[in-house]
């Protein structure tokens, strides 16, 4: 069994049985954890993984998960990140209740240890330049040379220090930079920055900072000060560990976190890189943040997908400790199962075709009944209005059918859904040949979609009154990305030129204009849709939250 089919059918995991080790042994009274984002970019589904693990583990054992701004770089980071992080984190379904920190809280306290660091021999400041630096590093298989910094006085060191605070020098002239080891094997231990001069406004201290702690700084003593019993991160930082400890063991921190690290989610057809998620927002590729394309928490709310869909899609994958890449089938099969069950079903017409029924009576109208859910008689019924004047979807229409078209065509008899059933007697054609309006007739003794003499037609099919339907604009949201791996170096060129398709003649179920705005609905035979925020009073937009098809079920073994 792999650990993500362990995680699915048991919802347990490396990183819970730690915690339960751990709660076994005593060693905690409560278990702490944190979601640590840095403010600069909206969330996407692989924070959703994290989210989900931090906030599941804190609610499953009886703790606590604290959500932390990791705000250390002010050049990157806004107040309306900040906003859109909490907002998304709630709508998923988690609460941090009072345990809302910032790391720029405490910005005082990390600059005082950094300075004990300093009299303890553990810190200096180096002038050298950001690319000396790296140049002096060395490689995996050579040690990296000393600063001739290196060995300045605690007193030289201080000086300096402060008035690199007091914003005496200007970006890049120095650094404070930790004493360790420049011949390490593990180059993270190779005198690593801790603070760096940017003179730039923070979004919550303005201007009272010249200086900056580092990610590696500041992350580690953050989750110290708040008693952060399990610090859950990516793979990536597995080789900062070493530094995470360094740290901990030389400053006088009131607990000492561990850091466990678990394999970041990957998608098919998706980037998940705050550096390309900014870039397709500011070069205009998409709408915005939330545009229903983007793989982030805001789109995937604006497009409908429900946050329990997401929340078992996150169960299902599990945690792991090797990274991988997650079919995107495998979300997608997620949110059809949760719409299938929740959605009210209406019909609309996204292509529409004219049909007059010859032997209809010219101004009568009558209603009919509709089920809501096949599956939930509870969700009751609705009225639909039937004329002489309707629309069917063009596709489900052929002068010329190939053998296997059952829909309707010339000479053939079909089912309108919970009416009648219709035959085409002839076809009217534009000036171009094109096909505009069907003539047809329809047999009365059907009414509610049953022939009374039992005889059986190979199709069914959705429809609307002309008269009695509303006009609408439904977008059509395809793969952003046109290939299963997009390349995040060069991205504009593996965009999918058809990833929007916009259908302005579309029509609606009056009924549909009544559902709440948050409410998804199943189009019969099309898909999901929900109410897109652009919508005015005379003008509905609708967005497909997905279609029907199922592709990833195949795989599966056909479970829907
Ligand atoms: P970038 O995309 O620039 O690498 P980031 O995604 O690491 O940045 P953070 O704001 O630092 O951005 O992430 C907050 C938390 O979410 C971190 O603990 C990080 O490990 C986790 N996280 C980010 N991306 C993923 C992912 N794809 N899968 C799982 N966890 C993730
Ligand atoms: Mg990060």
């Amino acid at each position: 069994m792999t650990a993500e089919t362990m995680a699915a059918e048991t919802g347990r995991d490396f990183i819970r049985d730690i915690v339960q080790a751990d709660l076994d042994a005593g060693k905690y009274r409560q278990i702490v954890t944190r979601f640590p984002p840095e403010p600069n970019g909206y969330l996407h589904i692989g924070h959703a993984k994290s989210i989900a693990l931090n906030f599941g583990i804190a609610q499953e054992f009886a703790g606590r998960c604290h959500l932390r701004f990791d705000d250390t770089n002010p050049t990157k980071e806004e107040q309306e990140y900040i906003d859109s992080i909490q907002a998304d984190v709630r709508w998923l379904g988690y609460d941090w209740g009072t345990d809302l920190y910032y790391a720029s809280d405490y910005f005082e306290r990390l600059y005082e240890w950094a300075e004990g660091l300093i009299r303890s021999g553990h810190a200096y400041v180096d002038d050298q330049s950001q690319e000396e630096i790296r140049l002096t590093r060395g490689t995996l298989t050579e040690p990296g040379k000393n600063s001739p910094f290196r060995d300045r006085s605690v007193d030289e060191n201080l000086d300096l220090f402060r008035r690199m605070k007091s914003g005496e020098f200007p970006n890049g002239a120095r650094v404070l930079r930790a004493k360790i080891d420049m011949s390490a094997g593990n180059i993270n231990l190779r005198d690593p920055v801790l603070y760096r001069i940017l003179h730039a406004t923070h979004p919550r201290t303005g201007d009272s900072w010249s200086i900056y702690p580092s990610y590696d700084y500041a992350h580690g003593q953050s989750d110290a000060i708040e008693g952060i019993t399990h610090s859950i991160c990516t793979l990536e930082f597995e080789d900062h560990r070493p530094l995470y400890e360094w740290l901990l063991e030389r400053l006088p921190v009131p607990s000492k976190p561990r850091q466990y690290e678990m394999a970041r989610l990957n998608l098919t057809y998706t980037l998940l890189s705050k550096r390309v998620l900014t870039e397709l927002v500011r070069g205009g590729h998409v709408a915005g943040w939330d545009d229903p394309r983007m793989p982030t928490i805001a789109g995937l709310k604006r497009r409908g997908v429900p946050p329990a869909a997401i929340r078992e899609f996150i169960k299902r994958i599990g945690v792991a400790k090797a990274n991988s890449v997650v079919d995107v089938g495998m979300l997608e099969f997620c949110i059809r199962e949760d719409l299938n069950r929740s959605s009210l079903r209406r019909m609309a017409v996204l292509r529409p075709l004219k049909v007059v029924i010859e032997n209809y009576p010219e101004g009568q109208s009558e209603e009919l009944e509709a089920v809501n859910h096949p599956d939930d008689p509870a969700a009751g019924t609705r009225k639909i209005a039937f004329g002489r004047e309707l629309y069917i979807e063009r596709d489900d229409f052929m002068e010329n059918p190939p053998k296997k078209f059952f829909r309707l065509s010339p000479g053939t008899e079909v089912r309108l859904r919970y009416a009648y059933f219709i035959k085409c007697t002839g076809v009217i054609k534009d000036a171009a040949g094109e096909v505009v309006e069907l003539r047809c007739t329809y047999d009365p003794e059907t009414r509610g979609g049953n022939a009374p003499d039992n005889r059986k037609v190979k199709a069914t099919m959705h429809w609307l009154s002309a008269a009695h339907s509303l006009p609408a604009e439904i977008r059509i949201y395809n793969p952003l990305f046109a290939k299963p791996n997009p390349d995040a170096g060069n991205f504009a060129a593996d965009l999918n030129p058809q990833s929007l398709e916009v259908l302005t003649d579309a029509r609606i179920e009056p009924a549909i204009s009544a559902t709440n705005s948050t409410d998804v609905v199943q189009f019969e035979r099309q898909g999901y849709f929900v109410r897109d925020a652009d919508s005015v009073p005379d003008h509905l937009v609708f967005t497909r939250t997905i279609g029907l098809r199922d592709t990833f079920a195949k795989e599966v073994g056909g479970k829907t």
